[in-house]
């Protein structure tokens, strides 16, 4: 035998198992890449943050968006739990409305991530805490978008169906309040009715988030008729009294309901009465003080709830 040729055809052997070991590796990252694509699953976080509303949305395509940031920091480690680590970037943050409980956390959130864009609703309260948050603002120089009632945020040109209706306010920009001017209830002008309320939609799937609005807006929103009915509805400010009248649940329909509520608070949220009434429509609440963080995840034809506790 030809000693060089045997040489030759060890070198051949070497490269072809080289080869298939090269090719092996390229297809476990080709099926990794191609089942990613495929996991085209739309996640909402409700974090069980105390008596305030903070909800982490995660696109399929991994976009973000924070809704509100809870009454204290907590909100940190739950965005650290949540998003992939080394995550420094939030594509939106939404503040409802101005008040601390769903303020307070995202001054920090503003500090320490890279946001995109605030949207805001047109409320200007004179509160420290939100006279910190627009001044972080300023500071890092981040968009601002006032919400009106007609527009609508579009996620991902890649996925068909994936936007976020904006409902309410109905006209931006034109409140300012101070304390003294602020009324609650039925009586005045009321902070929790300038709350940013938005529809979710991805392909079958919805969620009407409501932020702290009464039944005051809840009414006016009945003129979407139909468009308000959600698989899921992120109950009206923590399942007050004053929210979750039941002609609009009648309207919305919601399979689930979300209740952002902290354990023993002092307003008695969320109240028997609302409570009863989603139980008329045939609506299973989630609370956050009973079932910690909830998580909702669907393709947007199969939804699954999950729950902490
Ligand atoms: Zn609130």
């Amino acid at each position: 035998m030809n000693p060089t040729r045997n040489v030759y055809k060890l070198q051949i052997t070497t490269f072809l198992k080289a080869l298939t070991i090269i090719l092996a590796i390229i297809a476990v990252i080709w099926f990794l890449v191609l089942s990613d694509k495929n996991n085209r699953t739309l996640e909402i976080i409700s974090f069980d943050i105390g008596q305030g509303d903070a909800i982490l949305i995660k696109t399929p395509e991994n976009q973000t968006m924070l809704i509100d940031g809870g009454p204290n920091n907590k909100v940190l480690q739950k965005l650290g739990q949540y998003l992939p680590a080394l995550t420094k970037r939030i594509d939106i943050v939404l503040l409802t409305h101005p008040h601390a409980d769903h303020v307070t956390g995202l001054v920090e959130v503003l500090k320490r991530y890279n946001v995109g864009a605030v949207i805001l609703s047109g409320a200007d309260l004179k509160t420290d805490v939100y006279s910190e948050f627009l001044k972080v603002i300023t500071e890092k120089n981040i968009p601002v978008v006032i919400a009106e009632a007609g527009e609508a945020i579009h996620f991902g040109s890649a996925i068909a169906g994936l936007e976020f209706d904006i409902l309410s306010p109905e006209q931006a920009g034109d409140l300012v309040f101070n304390k003294k001017s602020e009324g609650f209830g039925s009586g005045g002008n009321d902070v929790n009715d300038t709350s940013v309320v938005g529809k979710l939609m991805f392909k079958n799937f919805s969620i009407l988030l409501t932020g702290d609005a009464t039944s005051k807006i809840e009414n006016r929103l009945l003129i979407y008729g139909e468009n308000l009915k959600s698989d899921i509805l992120k109950v009206g400010h923590h399942g007050s009294k004053y929210s979750s009248s039941l002609l609009f649940l009648k309207f919305v329909s919601p399979k689930a309901a979300i209740i952002e509520v902290g354990a023993k608070n002092r307003y008695g949220h969320p109240s028997p009465a609302a409570l009863s009434r989603l139980q008329m429509v045939d609506s299973e609440a989630f609370r956050t003080d009973l079932n910690g963080d909830i998580k909702i995840l669907t393709d947007g034809f199969t939804t699954n709830i999950f729950t902490e506790k």
